[in-house]
């Protein structure tokens, strides 16, 4: 109990701001909303993924919660209002509810460069940062998105978001000498179908990845 009350303050200390659910000052979601959260007991999602594609590239898929409630609210908030600062949060949030299997490297999935620039950040590229500190893993970035998707969001059937993902991903330059042979951990923030995971682990795999596993914050999938 002791490690739990000097966790709380260390969070507070880290994160002076305030819970994103309910204006609470301390850390980005307090205690309150911090238990509400649904985290999921089976982080197993590849079967899940296997019912809408016909082959799933990546070897594991774990999801930590469900998006909703406080965790959707963080997350938005993360990805749209400048909220950098929240990145810390979330990667604590992975390594303390995923059970994260050894790996080579960490790497995210990427933002195109014209969103990247109004974004001001790469929220996976963010969250990985500091989950690579905490696995002691060095995060590389391996992929890189050449054509300009507009936002998911309003891309409604599974057919077009599919056949927009076509070609999404490419690798960054000498991520193939890197690649090859090696287990990575590929991380998303949110997972809606799994296309754009399940897209960037087929081109990981297609370079010689030996074993690609997702880390996903949070789906309403299952
Ligand atoms: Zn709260």
């Amino acid at each position: 109990m002791e490690s739990m009350r000097l966790r709380d303050l260390v969070l507070e200390l880290l994160w002076p701001s305030f819970c994103q659910q309910c204006q609470r000052l301390g850390p980005p979601l307090c205690r309150n909303c911090y238990n509400s959260l649904e985290f999921y007991f089976s982080q197993l999602f590849h079967q899940e993924m296997q019912k809408r594609f016909p082959k799933v590239h990546a070897d594991q898929i774990l999801v930590c919660a469900r998006l909703s409630g406080g965790l959707a609210l963080l997350l938005k908030n993360f990805k749209y209002h400048n909220a950098r600062n929240l990145a810390p949060f979330l990667a604590l949030l992975l390594h303390r509810h995923l059970l994260i299997p050894e790996a080579d490297y960490l790497t995210f999935i990427p933002l195109h460069p014209r969103k990247l620039r109004q974004r001001g950040y790469n929220q996976c590229q963010e969250i990985a940062l500091t989950l690579g500190k905490l696995l002691r893993l060095p995060v590389l970035n391996l992929l890189e998105r050449p054509k300009y998707l507009s936002a998911q969001a309003r891309v409604k059937s599974q057919q077009a978001r599919l056949e927009r993902l076509e070609g999404a991903f490419t690798l960054t330059a000498g991520a193939k000498e890197k690649i090859s042979g090696q287990r990575i951990l590929l991380l998303d923030d949110v997972l809606t179908t799994g296309a754009t995971l399940n897209q960037a682990a087929s081109v990981l795999k297609l370079a010689g990845a030996r074993e690609i596993i997702g880390l996903v914050v949070a789906s309403k999938a299952k």
